[in-house]
C-alpha cells in the first residue's frame, strides 16, 4: 500500500545527517529542530500558530480539551471515519453525534447538518478524508449561525487547499477554529514514528493548546489547567523538516499516480472512480474506488500479489466501543453503504506506471 523504504532511500543521506546531528546534540526533547519545523510548517500552511504534539489522536484530544466543554456536550462528526475522531470525543465524556457522508466526496454531508444540532451541540468536527477537503464553507456558515466551534481532522489532507465561493483559498486545517494533523509514517507528511500538530489563527487559543500539551503549565512547575504530556520529539522534527521540503513533490507524485489510475480504470464499469471536489484540491492520501463484489475483488487482488485496503469496513455507530455512546439523529445509510463498497488501491510516492498497469489489469481480469 505504501513504500516507505523506497521513499527513504531517495533522501537517505540528508535524513541521516540530520538524525546524526540530533544524536550529537543529545537534545532529544525540545531541541532546536522542533521550533524550526514548527515555523516552517506554519509558513507552508500559512497558519498563524503551529503546536506540535505526539500524534494525530492527541492533537484532536488537545483541541477538544481547549474549548471549555462540559460532560454531555455534543460533537458532530462523520460516521465514516477512522475511530480516533470519535474516540477522543467519548474519552472526554462528550457525546459523538454522527452525520452521514456524501457518496461522492466521502466527506461529511452538510445539507442535513442542521437536523443534528441540539442545545448541547458545541463542536463540528469535519474530517478531510482521503486527501480532499470537506465542504468547509457550509460547515463554517453553520458554525457561525449556531455558535459552534470547528475542529478539522486533517490527518489525511495536509497540503490540500479549499476555495470559498468568494475566490479565497485556504489550506485544509487552517479554516476552522483548530486544525489537527498526524505525522504517522504512512500519512502524506509522515515521520519515522509518531507525531502530530495543531493549527490555529487565534493566538490565545494557541497558548492554551500549548499549555495543555505540556501538562497545563506555562511556567515550569506551575500548573494552571489539567493538561497532558504530548510532544513531538527532536528526531521526528528533524526528519519532518526534510520531508516537508519534499511535500509538494510528493503530492505531485500522488496526483500523477491518480491520473494514471483514472486512465487505466476508466473503462471498467463495475468500478466508480473517486470524484474530485470542485472546491478542493486533492492530495490523494488514498485512491479509493467504489466497486461491486468488493470483498471478492480484494481477495482476487491479494492472490495476485496486489495489496488493497478497506478504509473503513465498519461505520462508527456499528463499532462495539461506540454503539452505546454515539448518537444517531438521522439516516446514516451512505456511510453504511460505503463500508461495503470502498476499496483503497496502493497509493504512494514511489508507485511506477508498471505497477499501476499490473494492478489495473488484474482488476479488469476480475470483472471479465
Ligand atoms: C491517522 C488518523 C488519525 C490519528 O492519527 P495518529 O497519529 O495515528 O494518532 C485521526 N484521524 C484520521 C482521519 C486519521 O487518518
Amino acid at each position: 500500500m505504501v513504500d516507505l523504504k523506497g521513499q527513504y532511500i531517495k533522501i537517505k543521506e540528508e535524513i541521516n545527517i540530520e538524525i546524526r546531528q540530533v544524536l550529537d546534540d543529545a537534545q532529544f526533547i525540545g531541541g532546536a529542530q522542533v521550533k524550526e519545523f514548527s515555523s516552517e510548517l506554519a509558513r507552508y500552511m500559512t497558519a498563524g500558530n503551529v503546536i506540535t504534539c505526539a500524534n494525530g489522536t492527541d492533537a484532536l484530544q488537545i483541541a477538544l480539551m481547549a474549548l471549555n466543554l462540559e460532560r454531555g456536550d455534543e460533537v458532530i462528526l462523520p460516521a465514516f471515519t477512522y475511530a480516533a475522531t470519535a474516540e477522543v470525543v467519548a474519552l472526554l465524556g462528550l457525546v459523538p453525534v454522527l452525520a452521514d457522508v456524501s457518496p461522492d466526496s466521502f466527506n461529511i454531508e452538510t445539507t442535513n447538518l442542521p437536523q443534528l444540532i441540539s442545545e448541547r451541540t458545541k463542536v463540528i468536527m469535519p474530517v478531510h478524508l482521503y486527501g480532499q477537503s470537506a465542504e468547509m464553507e457550509s460547515v463554517q456558515d453553520l458554525a457561525r449561525r449556531y455558535g459552534l466551534k470547528v475542529i478539522e481532522d486533517n490527518a489525511q489532507s495536509i497540503g490540500a487547499d479549499y476555495t470559498f465561493s468568494n475566490g479565497n483559498s485556504k489550506r485544509c486545517g487552517t479554516i476552522g477554529d483548530i486544525g489537527c494533523t498526524s505525522f504517522f509514517p504512512s500519512k502524506n507528511l509522515g515521520c519515522f514514528g509518531d507525531g502530530g500538530a495543531l493549527f490555529t489563527e487565534d493566538d490565545e487559543l494557541a497558548e492554551r493548546l500549548r499549555m495543555i500539551a505540556n501538562h497545563g503549565q506555562r511556567l515550569k512547575y506551575k500548573h494552571d489547567i489539567v493538561g497532558c504530556n504530548s510532544r513531538l520529539d527532536t528526531i521526528q522534527a528533524a526528519i519532518l523538516r526534510i520531508k516537508l521540503s519534499y511535500l509538494d513533490s510528493y503530492i505531485a507524485a500522488r496526483r500523477e499516480a491518480s491520473r494514471l489510475y483514472r486512465e487505466l480504470l476508466s473503462d471498467i464499469e463495475e468500478v466508480v472512480l473517486p470524484a474530485e471536489s470542485q472546491r478542493s484540491t486533492h492530495v490523494y492520501h488514498q485512491f479509493t474506488i467504489r466497486c461491486q463484489r468488493r470483498d471478492e475483488l480484494k481477495e482476487f487482488l491479494h492472490n495476485k500479489g496486489v495489496p488493497s485496503m478497506v478504509y473503513y469496513p465498519i461505520p462508527i455507530h456499528r463499532q462495539r466501543a461506540f454503539s452505546d455512546i454515539a448518537v444517531i439523529r438521522g439516516d446514516l445509510s451512505v456511510a453504511e453503504r460505503l463500508c461495503e463498497e470502498v476499496l483503497s488501491l496502493p497509493m504512494h510516492t514511489e508507485l511506477t506506471a508498471d505497477q499501476q498497469g499490473f494492478i489495473a489489469n488484474n482488476i479488469r481480469k476480475f470483472y471479465r
